[in-house]
């Protein structure tokens, strides 16, 4: 088999949107990547198209059992022209570890870095170059057998889409309240919460949806079992700093390992200020914001890099986290990070990869 894309380029390129007001997720670039699976042969025929609709069977699993997985990069634009990516290896070979899950044959991993390496230099006249702003890169892969009945599909597609994003904080980074879940519960162990996988966040919409009602952006989620230990927020890790130390939930199972979670840790280390994974109790956290200890609370992911946390509401019992202002790690590593991906700080990890 053979690993060349062909390329077929659209006749019908599409006006670009304006880049001051991208928002996140609304528009599409004018190629996509597609590779497919079939029982026997592998992976093959891969290619960059036309954006355009995907023509399914209406029988096609996917739709019907939700076997898919997903991931989220951004492709970032620098100064002097060049195009950046952070970690595009650990978001594929976390692919696998979803695909592995979802009985969804493994992607090389070295190709699938270059296949969206390979789609974004066709749609690079995309990447939005206004201050934040990003190329955000979403491959995804669909089981595509026509055929009603619960067993692994035989057929797959794996796919890259693009969309230009806006930036997270246009007016700078304001903390967000969150409401502390104690009715809904998003996975547990032996379950599928360690991946990226549709189901996930269909289980996780109707939290959201009251607590959107209640006044808040988003849930903490408990444990599964006891509804006792931290999980994490939304598509976010979450990180706290009690007494000077930061502590964030271990992965064992039932959250997302996020590369972003994973970048920060490596980056307080490197700092030495003292960081531990490990299981914390909702109580815990409000035992020691009764003691004045809860010094900073805030989310990591790829889409807000970081996300500071003011206020927390755990069965009506309201707190505020350093008078609802941004902590001073949370900035540091929100500075550095950012700094890193659009090429400003110099990259001592060996994190960023040129497109
Ligand atoms: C994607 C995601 C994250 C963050 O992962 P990053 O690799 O940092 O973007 C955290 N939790 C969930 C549930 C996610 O889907």
């Amino acid at each position: 088999m053979s690993w060349e894309i062909k390329v077929e380029r659209t006749k019908t390129p599409k006006v670009k949107p304006d880049q001051n007001n991208l928002g996140f997720g609304d528009h599409f670039t004018d190629h996509m990547f597609i590779m497919d699976y079939t029982e026997g042969k592998g992976w093959h025929d891969p290619r960059i198209v036309p954006y355009a609709p995907l023509s399914l069977d209406p029988a096609t699993m996917v739709l019907h059992y939700g076997q898919a997985i997903f991931e989220g990069l951004k492709a970032y634009k620098t100064k002097d022209g060049r195009i950046l990516l952070f970690r595009p290896h650990k978001n594929m070979e976390r692919a696998n570890i979803s695909n592995g899950r979802l009985c969804i044959p493994p992607l090389d991993v070295d190709f699938a870095v270059e296949a969206v390496k390979a789609i974004v230099r066709e749609d690079q006249d995309w990447i939005p170059e206004a201050e934040g702003t990003s190329l955000y890169i979403r491959p995804f892969i669909i089981s595509t057998d026509p055929y009603l009945g619960v067993r692994p599909s035989f057929t797959y597609q794996f796919i890259i889409i693009l969309s230009p994003v806006g930036a997270y904080y246009p007016e700078g980074i304001d903390p967000v309240k969150i409401y502390v879940e104690s009715n809904y519960v998003r996975a547990v162990k032996g379950g599928m919460g360690y991946t990226k996988t549709p189901g996930n966040y269909a289980a996780s919409l109707i939290a959201q949806v009251e607590a959107k009602k209640k006044g808040y952006t988003q849930v903490l989620w408990l444990d599964g079992v006891e509804k006792k230990y931290i999980e994490e927020v939304g598509t976010m890790n979450v990180f706290f700093k009690i007494d000077g130390e930061i502590v964030t939930p271990a992965v064992e199972g039932s959250i997302l390992a996020g590369i972003t979670r994973d970048s920060s840790i490596e980056l307080l280390k490197s700092w030495g200020i003292p960081t531990a994974e490990r299981q914390i109790s909702i109580q815990e956290l409000y035992d020691a914001h009764a003691s004045g200890k809860l010094e900073e609370a805030f989310g990591t992911g790829t889409a807000a890099v970081i996300s500071p946390i003011g206020e927390l509401n755990w069965n009506g019992q309201v707190i505020t986290i350093n008078d609802g202002k941004i902590g001073e790690y949370a900035a540091k590593i929100y500075d550095t990070m950012t700094g890193m991906q659009y090429g400003e700080i110099e990259d001592k990890f060996g994190w960023i990869e040129e497109v």
